[in-house]
């Protein structure tokens, strides 16, 4: 049996679908209440309202927009820092303007979120950080220098951040994932599936329930122990 989450409040960013929404629905699962961000505010209330959850949008890309979110974020006990986007290309046809948003929804945004609620979360000696990171972060891709960078750059705001603040009793840490199948990995062609599949011992890609069952994990008080590190949840792509 696993431990409850009953009484906590959970806010996942990106909530809505894919990776984000089965997180929400397993930590709804394990008690906790939850809360799903997303970018359209009608699409998000709709798609909460059906899962049994509250809602709370913004465009993360957007400072104004984010200030304005967090104003808006009640207390919480377990942050996950979900939502991110792509903007591939290779590094020399790559635009500044897209490093920028990759950054500002994977990063900033994060950042900034995670800012808000880790001072309750001190407050109250309780409280959960988990940051979607990529095993591309780990490993470098080509056509991702933005991505891997903002991924990186996440693995290493965890483990700082989990130094400064574990004595409160929060803890903050990354789960990597390999290829998933979500929305996101369904605009790759035939072509790169394939020859992703091939690197994958398991022989397959992951699904968003395997992220979300090693998040509820880290939410738990089973892992209080384990803090500033990172699960890789990848089939073997990248040990
Ligand atoms: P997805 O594209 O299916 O979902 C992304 C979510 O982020 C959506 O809910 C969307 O609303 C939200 N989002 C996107 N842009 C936003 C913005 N500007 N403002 C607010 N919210 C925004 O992606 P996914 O595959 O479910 O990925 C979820 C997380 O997992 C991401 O951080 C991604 O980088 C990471 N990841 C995914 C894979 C994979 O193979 N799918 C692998 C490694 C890491």
């Amino acid at each position: 049996m696993f431990a409850s989450l009953e009484g906590k409040t959970a806010l996942v960013t990106g909530g809505t679908r894919g990776i984000g929404r089965a997180i929400a629905l397993e930590l709804q699962k394990a008690g906790a209440e939850v809360i799903i961000s997303g970018v359209n505010p009608e699409n998000t209330e709709i798609t909460a309202t059906k899962m049994g959850m509250k809602a709370l949008a913004a465009d993360l890309s957007d400072a104004e927009a984010v200030s304005e979110f967090l104003e808006k974020i009640p207390e919480i006990d377990i942050l996950v820092n979900n939502a991110g986007i792509t903007k591939d290309g290779l590094f020399m046809r790559q635009k500044d303007e897209d490093w920028q948003l990759v950054m500002s929804v994977n990063v900033d945004a994060a950042v900034r979120i995670s800012r808000k609620v880790s001072k309750k979360m001190m407050s109250n000696k309780w409280g959960r950080i988990i940051n979607i990171s990529s095993v591309v972060g780990h490993m470098g891709n080509v056509g991702q220098t933005n991505y891997v960078a903002s991924k990186a750059a996440m693995t290493g705001f965890t483990k700082a951040l989990a130094q400064e603040i574990a004595r409160k009793g929060v803890t903050v840490n990354s789960v990597a994932p390999g290829f998933i199948e979500t929305e996101m990995t369904a605009q790759m062609t035939e072509k790169a599936v394939e020859g992703m599949l091939s690197k994958i011992p398991a022989g397959r890609m992951g699904k968003p329930e395997d992220i979300a069952a090693a998040v509820r994990f880290l939410a738990s008080d089973d892992a209080s122990y384990i803090n500033g590190t990172t699960i890789h949840v990848n089939g073997a792509l990248y040990t």
